[in-house]
């Protein structure tokens, strides 16, 4: 069987199973399993698949079909044109989140000596393209779930900024050892209710995902937090779900009245970051 004929047959299997970007996902796995570039497999695309490597992809592609996601199959995952290593410890990237560097690189590029804090790191894609992009800035970047440090530690040894980055321990912002200028965080925001629905056979952890019976229980803790963690003048950027904006600006504003709040949408046109800056 040629490299062709596998991916073919795969994208068919993929396509019957449900499975979206069926031809994309099938090329992640071929080369996973021959450990080569995209540009290398179009160039073997007419080569034949050697025995162990036919066995190798079909091994692959039965575990995708069982619902493990391929992301976590190959351990890549692209996120601000970085490549990240990903495992079940931790929640994939997803494109949407790359709003909040977005955000945060426009309010810390013209402070050198930013300090930020990431709450709810995961793989620590967020905290180290902000340390990659802020070459000057401190990070502190914090999980609650020591398998997830661990990944992000990996990660920020694979991009070179180990020192830069400070992993913390601890639930929200308790183990942040001094107020920053900036807090950014992808909390869990599902509802509770809707995990199952949502998230059928995801091998993703819960806990980065469950945010309560209305979603919002996390993001109400960190900000009943905030006080003594942000500096005067400092801003936090929250990630929300879809249609969460009223209830987060509302609970936001009862909370910290004199601030300024605002909320970005995403690329889909969906309300997806709430600022606050404390005034
Ligand atoms: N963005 C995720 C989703 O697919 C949720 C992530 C989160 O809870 N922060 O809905």
């Amino acid at each position: 069987m040629t490299l062709k004929q596998a991916l073919n047959r795969t994208r068919e299997i993929f396509v019957a199973n449900n499975i979206a970007d069926a031809r994309l996902e099938s090329e992640l796995l071929l080369r996973h399993t021959l450990n080569i570039s995209q540009t290398q497999l179009y160039i073997d695309i007419n080569q034949e698949l050697s025995p162990e490597q036919e066995k190798a992809f079909w091994h692959l592609v039965k575990r995708r079909l069982n619902g493990e996601p391929t992301v976590y199959i190959t351990g890549h995952r692209e996120f601000y044109g970085l490549d990240f290593y990903v495992d079940p410890n931790v929640l994939i990237p997803r494109p949407e989140s790359e709003l909040l560097v977005e955000k945060a690189l426009k309010l810390a590029q013209h402070q050198p000596g930013v300090t930020i804090a990431e709450i709810g790191t995961g793989c620590g894609a967020i905290a180290i393209s902000l340390a990659l992009n802020l070459p000057q800035a401190k990070i502190y970047a914090t999980d609650i779930s020591a398998p997830a440090l661990k990944v992000a530690r990996a990660n920020c040894q694979k991009h070179g900024v180990l020192n830069r980055v400070r992993l913390l321990l601890g639930d929200m912002l308790d183990s942040l050892p001094q107020p920053v200028d900036l807090i950014v965080a992808n909390l869990p925001y599902v509802k509770e209710s809707e995990l199952l629905a949502q998230f059928p056979v995801s091998s993703e952890p819960r806990l980065a995902l469950n945010g309560g019976p209305d979603g919002l229980e996390r993001i109400r803790q960190l900000c009943r937090q905030l006080n003594g963690k942000l500096r005067p003048e400092g801003y936090l950027l929250l990630e929300i779900g879809q249609g969460q904006e009223t209830a987060v600006t509302t609970f936001l504003s009862n909370l910290l009245p004199s601030a300024e709040i605002e909320v970005t949408p995403d690329l889909s046109g969906i309300d997806r970051v709430v600022s606050l800056h404390l005034t």
